[in-house]
């Protein structure tokens, strides 16, 4: 089994794949962030893409988001209500482990769930955090 990208613990092919494969609809704003973040990691432009609203759609994004050059670590999700999520992602540029938080907003068009705006938080990696790289160390013993 593998494990899926965004943090669920489920394996990939009963939470995210689906999503992206367009077999189902995400149901709440949580799913559809979940299956945005795991579009990330894939490099599947198109998902992002289709999944926005229509104040967001911008149709070369698709190929930025494909050619992207970040290595995506890890997700995690703060707190989730309605219609908004914030939460924590974890990427490597160059040689660096840095990491984003993101207050999401999503909004209902055509009965679909889309995302529609976000608002960036402060956020850095704590010194005694185990290390987003996935060495089970602590971040001050490892990649910082
Ligand atoms: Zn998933
Ligand atoms: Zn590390």
């Amino acid at each position: 089994m593998k494990a899926c990208y965004c943090d669920s613990l489920k394996a990939y092919e009963k939470c995210c794949e689906p999503f992206l494969l367009g077999k189902k609809i995400p149901k709440s704003a949580l799913e559809l962030m979940r299956s945005r973040y795991s579009a990330y990691v894939l490099r599947k432009g198109q998902y992002l893409y289709d999944t926005c609203s229509t104040k967001l759609k911008n149709i070369d994004d698709i190929k930025s988001m494909n050619e992207q050059n970040i290595n995506w670590l890890s997700l995690k999700v703060q707190s989730f209500k309605n219609n908004e999520v914030v939460f924590m992602a974890y990427y490597k540029e160059k040689n660096e482990i840095l990491v984003l938080k993101e207050k999401s907003l999503f909004i209902t068009e055509d009965k679909k769930i889309v995302y529609d705006s976000g608002e960036m938080l402060p956020a850095q990696i704590e010194r005694n955090e185990i290390c987003p790289c996935g060495s089970g160390k602590k971040y001050k013993k490892c990649c910082r």
